[in-house]
């Protein structure tokens, strides 16, 4: 029998419990048992549910409280003293290090105050992690043992589970030395670690864990020969102990072709690999096995909500059986499916048609295990046949497919990604219409999302008030924002955003080709989730989707108002993607319907349009070279097409955040003015990097995640500080984002200093 298996469950519950549960605690409302409970009735119900559907590998270890990456940091006693001085209980420890803690002294206790450590993007999905933060103080010791507590309690059950861990390696890889400590090299506490693997491996074999899984996702990025080495020591060492687990060494997210020499001696039991994600690495990295060694083949997109196509992935599972035997494969999801919503049976409102092409963690269970005894052997019929029809209905449906949406992309060419003029052409026609001063100042795009905002949104969707109460209702919010830009001096306004719900979901609701769901939610990190918008086949604009407000806002202003939207690449990061076509078409696809609307607006009226595209950074492929070079190119692409639709004077702005952004990726873009968060940013290296940047750009100056106010002063020398790298013609006053998070209070004191700080720059340039 070939054996199926999960590499990891989303653990925030079908009703986001995990959530629910660790806020009311974090608030006081709920104690540590009750918390402590919820986290062990979601374990439970999910090895049941695995069970259950019959996988035979059942992963144990992947539930976290906040970050699986994070527990790590606990067990292994990487706790910074700034944490580890307060004597908290090893969970409240665990929670402030993942999200700060900030506490006024009681009689028992005293006060805490301290940050967060580094959040980090897990590879290239919408989850992060916790940064395991090294110190030369950092003593390496184990500190409980989650691992062994969650086997036993699955066995309790009556469940034999797989551990998961993740490796060694990776877990220093991705970590980074502490400020005190910046000398040291985290690989090189490599020896110390180990030793600590071998010991919780040890307690898990001693509890009667016969195998474990350990993750080594690095393996898909570009590594230095010095990480690649480490493998060979760690593993090495690992082999040398009696009496541990066999290891299934699991690599995902990508291809390991590249690093195959790292890998291809390591003394484990089984290697697992992404088969969805990199199909055609088969050959190369099913020829490092040894007799002795299994390939857990992964068929079951942890990434994404695509019902299984049963019989693509039996013929690669089959291809396995032919070299290696049926006891040597195993059938395995690609990844944890951390990365799926939990159960598509709640889904209580999505249209039938399409919700038969969809399959979320509880289904893709099943799919594994379907596969498996499909490839055993076993009778199946009756799944494959159904499974056949859903695949074929969606290739055929009409909604799957627009032919006009698709002649339209096939006939983008230059002169449609082209503006009609280089960019210094381009300023002397806006310079005349606009006439704007030096240090010209703006906004991002939203103004503070009020509980009024949101409780007449609530009103308007569930249909108490009509949709021209509505419009009022947001009419007098744009009034009352384009009223303060005024009053405080802005140059260039924006009308607030109070329509939007959210900056992909509100234009997906509006294009042909997206749909929704109401309990899809994937966690992004913490107790923070996520309810990605599916695209779900070829993508279309009916009709106009923000000229209503823009227009709405010029007409009560005499100053110029930007047309707000979200660009193709960031619509697209943001959603779960299709997987018939690839990313560049649905990307173009999105470009034209946003070119429609970037023409619109600028036949109606408006003068500056910009496009968003916070997300361009982070879609960036893994590795470097020729993939990389095609996304930075296609990403360029349909930015340009979305925005070249327009004349000379129209001036084009888009908008950057959330990373380090590399001021080559943005050349291509062409936009004519980019604003990009920058006030955390104080390296003046970084700053230099945008010396050459050729058009204007405004890097920000406060940060809007804080209500923290800065002073006139602050900003001044803020400025003065990029003035001494940066020409000041081309430099533009602006936050480092939206200002939709924060309070009307702050909003207005942290604008009113900026707008004073770019008048001081003008009577000294
Ligand atoms: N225009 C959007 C806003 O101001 C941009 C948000 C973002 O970059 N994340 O909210
Ligand atoms: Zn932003």
């Amino acid at each position: 029998m070939v054996q199926s298996s999960v590499l990891g469950f989303p653990r925030i519950g079908a009703n986001r419990e995990l959530k629910k549960a660790t806020e009311a605690y974090w608030q006081g409302k709920v104690s540590v048992e009750d918390l402590l409970k919820v986290g062990k009735d979601i374990r439970a119900n999910n090895w049941k549910l695995q069970k259950e559907a019959g996988v035979d590998v059942i992963p144990s270890n992947d539930f976290s409280f906040y970050d699986q990456v994070l527990d790590l940091s606990l067990l292994f006693n990487v706790i910074p003293e700034r944490y580890a001085k307060y004597n908290l209980s090893p969970l409240d420890t665990f929670f402030a290090m993942g999200r700060g803690l900030q506490r006024k002294a009681t009689e028992t206790e005293k006060a805490v105050d301290v940050t967060a450590l580094e959040m980090v993007k897990w590879f290239d999905s919408n989850y992060h992690y916790v940064r395991p933060t090294f110190s030369h103080s950092t003593q390496f010791k184990l500190n409980g043992q989650k691992p062994v507590d969650e086997f036993l309690e699955a066995k309790a059950l009556g469940i034999q589970t797989r551990p998961v861990l993740l490796g060694p390696v990776s877990y220093l890889f991705l970590g980074k030395a502490d400020k005190d400590s910046l000398d040291l090299e985290p690989l090189s506490l490599l020896q110390k670690l180990v030793p600590l693997y071998a010991e919780i491996l040890k307690k898990l074999a001693e509890a009667g864990a016969t195998e474990v899984q350990i993750d080594e996702p690095i393996l898909v990025l570009d590594l230095p020969q010095e990480v690649k080495a480490a493998f060979k020591t760690a593993y090495d060492f690992l082999a040398s102990q009696s009496g541990l687990p066999a290891i299934t060494f699991a690599t995902y997210f990508g291809t390991v072709v590249p690093n195959l020499d790292a890998i291809k001696e390591l003394p484990v039991a089984a290697f697992h690999f992404d088969f969805v994600r990199n199909p055609e690495q088969f050959d190369q990295v099913a020829a490092i096995l040894k007799d002795n060694q299994s390939l857990s083949v992964g068929v079951v997109d942890g990434r994404n909500i695509w019902k299984n196509d049963f019989a693509k992935s039996s013929a690669l599972v089959q291809k396995a059986i032919e070299k290696l035997g049926k006891d040597r494969v195993i059938v395995a999801t690609s990844s944890s499916l951390l990365h799926t919503p939990v159960d598509l049976e709640n889904e209580k409102k999505l249209n039938p048609e399409i919700k038969d092409w969809f399959s979320f963690a509880t289904q893709k269970v099943k799919e594994v295990v379907v596969i498996a005894k499909n490839v055993s052997g076993e009778d199946v019929s009756a799944e494959l046949k159904t499974n056949a029809k859903s695949v074929s209905n969606r290739a055929s449906s009409n909604i799957t497919n627009n032919e006009e949406v698709q002649k339209r992309v096939a006939s983008i060419d230059e002169k449609m990604s082209t503006r009609s003029s280089p960019f210094p052409a381009r300023l002397e026609e806006q310079k005349k219409i606009f006439n704007l001063p030096l240090f010209p100042t703006t906004t991002i795009g939203s103004f503070p999302q009020t509980k009024d905002i949101r409780i007449n949104r609530n009103k308007f969707v569930k249909g108490t008030i009509t949709a021209e109460e509505y419009e009022k209702f947001i009419n007098s919010e744009i009034e009352t924002v384009i009223r303060f830009q005024e009053e405080i001096g802005l140059d260039v306004l924006v009308h607030g955003e109070p329509e939007r719900n959210d900056m992909v979901q509100y234009f997906g609701e509006q294009i042909d080709g997206y749909t929704f769901t109401t309990n899809g939610w994937v966690q992004s990190y913490g107790s923070r989730y996520v309810r990605p918008p599916i695209i779900v086949g070829d993508l279309s604009r009916p009709k106009a989707m923000s000229v209503k407000e823009s227009v709405y806002a010029q007409s009560i202003t005499t100053k110029p108002v930007k047309g707000m939207l979200t660009g193709p690449v960031t619509c697209l990061r943001w959603s779960f993607p299709r997987n018939d076509v690839d990313q560049k078409t649905q990307a173009l696809q999105l470009a034209l319907a946003l070119r429609d609307e970037v023409n619109d607006l600028e036949a109606a009226g408006i003068k500056v349009i910009q496009v968003d595209e916070p997300a361009l950074r982070e879609g960036l492929p893994l590795r470097a070279g020729d993939e990389r070079a095609a996304y930075l190119q296609w990403a360029a692409e349909s930015f340009r097409v979305a925005t070249s639709g327009v004349a000379n004077k129209t001036q084009i702005h888009s908008h950057f955040c959330y990373s380090d952004l590399d001021p080559n990726h943005i050349k291509a873009l062409d936009a004519d003015v980019v604003s990009i968060e920058f006030s955390k940013k104080d390296d003046p290296n970084y700053i230099a990097e945008f010396q050459n940047y050729p058009n204007h750009i405004g890097l920000g100056l406060f940060d809007i995640h804080s209500p923290r106010i800065p002073s006139t002063e602050e900003f001044i020398s803020k400025i003065e500080t990029i003035m001494k790298s940066y020409p000041a013609e081309k430099f533009w006053v602006n936050p480092d984002c939206g200002l939709k998070t924060r309070g009307w209070e702050e909003t207005k004191l942290s604008l009113t200093h900026m707008v004073e700080a770019a008048k001081h720059f003008r009577e000294v340039y």
